[in-house]
């Protein structure tokens, strides 16, 4: 019995190289290309102690570090030292490489003139569209004007001109055929960085980045959080916190590809010593709770942001309370002789905040609202 079953095992056994073989010659695995914003003469926006292009080749090396781990992944990147490249070039290594996906890695920053600089925070990736607020149009301003150094910019972008409102309609009318999947790996993208890296929530917003509507697969922008808040850049320095956030973007881009593989499986190599992943999210602890209490982040004067607003009180309660049922960013205003209460901060668009409230407030606050907020105080 033993031999007929050796016999068996041996004939299986040796049927399989073969059989490998065959599907391998032609195996693809999934491709992720992650871009570093800037770089070289492009530094994007700068702090105090580090700047934009730094901070995002760092992340981007060290996420190119993590998914070493996984096999059926493959990772390139548009750039690997400080160099300046277009926008136009990282599309084209993006296209050139046929990926699976594309993930471009900055830093946000808002005005010298705006008011909340010092105290603004959080993270936010975008999937293109046409931005539905200021906010998000000066962001797209900020991170497509780089094609501003080039020498001919407006022959190779074809006359678009950053800083007019009007050249913006081209992401609205461009057909985008992978929209729904990028959106897919933005929430993933958004709420590991929220859940991983500790970051405030700003939420999965849309608005026109060139090197998004150039690259020809799912895109997103990733804004790990704001340079000119000295606590924020203190964060995005550290090597703790760009650790954290290579691991949250890793962590998506893992969960993305095992849900859009290539022609190979995604899995994770069996070298891997676990006690190193479980510290991490313990690490990951003491910066959530910060988060909570540090939320002061206030819109510049004039702009119009949303809350989404979860109850209103009699009394002022205290940021822990437990009527707050663990919802963080709790922010109060006075109303009619009622304290009412908003959770979650600032969100650059309405459906930004709706589709926070949807996610994690209405489950605890079934009839959470969203309100308008401008200057200090509701609007509408
Ligand atoms: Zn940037």
């Amino acid at each position: 019995m033993n031999r007929i079953l050796t016999f068996l095992l041996a004939a299986v056994v040796a049927l399989c190289p073969s059989g490998l073989f065959a599907s391998e010659r032609d195996a693809r695995p999934f491709v992720v290309v992650i871009d570093p914003g800037h770089g070289g003469k492009d530094y994007g926006a700068i702090g105090k102690v580090t700047n934009e292009k730094t901070i995002n080749l760092d992340v981007a090396l060290r996420i190119k570090k993590m998914l070493k781990d996984y096999s059926g992944i493959e990772v390139v990147l548009t750039r690997s030292t400080d160099t300046f490249l277009s926008l136009q070039q990282r599309a084209d290594i993006a296209n050139a490489a046929q990926g699976n996906l594309f993930v471009s890695v900055h830093v946000n920053s808002v005005d010298r003139r705006s008011k909340n600089r010092l105290t603004v925070k959080g993270a936010s990736v975008y999937t293109l569209g046409l931005h539905r607020s200021n906010a998000n149009f000066e962001v797209a301003k900020r991170e497509n004007s780089v094609m501003e150094l080039e020498p001919d910019f407006s022959t190779t972008y074809q006359g678009f001109d950053p800083n007019s409102t009007e050249s913006y309609i081209i992401f609205e009318l461009s057909q985008n055929k992978h929209l729904t999947q990028s959106i897919n790996f933005a929430q993933m993208a958004q709420g590991e960085l929220v859940k991983t890296a500790g970051r405030a929530d700003r939420g999965v917003l849309q608005a026109g980045f060139w090197v998004l509507l150039a690259s020809a697969m799912p895109a997103a922008l990733v804004e790990l959080d704001f340079i000119c808040n000295p606590t924020s850049e203190q964060f995005l320095h550290s090597v703790k916190g760009k650790e954290k956030m290579a691991r949250a973007l890793t962590d998506a881009i893992v969960k993305y590809a095992e849900a859009h593989p290539g022609t190979m499986p995604v899995s994770k190599n069996m070298v891997v010593d676990d006690a190193s992943d479980s510290a991490d999210s313990e690490d990951a602890e003491p910066d959530d709770a910060s988060v909570a209490t540090e939320q002061e982040a206030k819109a510049a004067k004039g702009v119009v942001t949303y809350r989404v607003q979860i109850m209103a009180c009699d009394r002022r309660l205290p940021d822990n309370s437990p009527e707050f049922k663990g919802l963080k960013n709790v922010d109060s205003y006075r109303q009619g002789g009622f304290y009412k209460y908003t959770v979650g901060g600032d969100f650059a668009s309405e459906e930004a905040a709706e589709s926070y409230a949807r996610k994690s407030v209405r489950g605890k606050f079934p009839k959470a609202f969203i309100i308008k907020w401008r200057d200090g105080q509701r609007i509408d």
